[in-house]
């Protein structure tokens, strides 16, 4: 068996004390990878390409929770939107309006985080904060247009860097941001509560800084081989 039950103890231990929930992230893994983790208890899995994810959801267990996490193309969100339980990475109006028809289209309403820019580098996707609070003002003027997103929180990727007072000073902005968000757009909505940061290499910094969902992959399933 390839994944790392070790692991998966120990990082539902460390999460435990903060009530953080763990996205176990399969991208690039076979489906009996998957399923190995499936049987030790874990429901909640992440992927970062359409059609990777819809051939595993086919095949896989229904109560499985499905995350999309990766960069979303609108003209895709239709293959995901009968089933997927929540998206990672919106990062644009137009995105969240499709995501918006697609769930009505199948009757559902779909979870979205709003990835916020937070990293140094230039290549990383997100709003950056005014962006951010553009899109939101829309969303608060037409708020009947969106009945098919709830906007569950926020997502981002810090720095990758072993500067852990870079990763540090990171986390925390988005935390921060995040208050502000809540008070000035959701104060009334529970639901409003998600900081989705954190992945192998610093989901333990992420949560003392806050962060209420990590995304582990290479951790649980080992380094991942693109070139396969
Ligand atoms: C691949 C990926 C992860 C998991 O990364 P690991 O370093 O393997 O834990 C988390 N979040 C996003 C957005 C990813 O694309």
């Amino acid at each position: 068996m390839a994944i790392n039950l070790t692991a998966y103890h120990q990082i539902l231990g460390e999460l435990a004390p903060y009530k953080a929930r763990l996205v176990a992230v399969s991208k690039t893994k076979p489906v009996e990878d998957v399923e190995a983790l499936y049987e030790a208890g874990q429901r909640i899995f992440g992927e970062n390409y359409v059609q990777e994810l819809v051939d595993k959801e086919a095949v896989l267990p229904h109560d499985i929770e499905w995350h999309f996490i990766g960069h979303l193309q609108s003209n895709k969100v239709k293959y995901i939107a009968p089933f997927v339980k929540m998206i990672h990475a919106v990062d644009s109006l137009k995105l969240l309006t499709e995501i918006h028809k697609q769930a009505q289209k199948n009757n559902r309403v779909i979870d979205c985080l709003l990835q916020l820019h937070i990293a140094a580098e230039e290549t990383k996707f997100g709003l950056d904060e005014t962006e951010l609070y553009d899109l939101l003002d829309t969303w608060q003027q037409e708020q009947t247009q969106f009945s098919g997103v709830r906007i569950a929180g926020l997502m981002a990727m810090a720095t990758n860097t072993t500067d852990e007072t870079q990763i540090r000073k990171e986390f925390h902005q988005l935390h921060s941001i995040f208050d502000t968000v809540k008070n000035k757009y959701f104060s009334a909505q529970d639901y409003f509560k998600e900081r989705s940061v954190g992945m192998s290499a610093d989901y333990t910094l992420a949560l003392q800084e806050g962060s209420t969902m990590v995304r582990i992959g290479s951790m649980l399933f080992g380094e991942r081989n693109y070139n396969k």
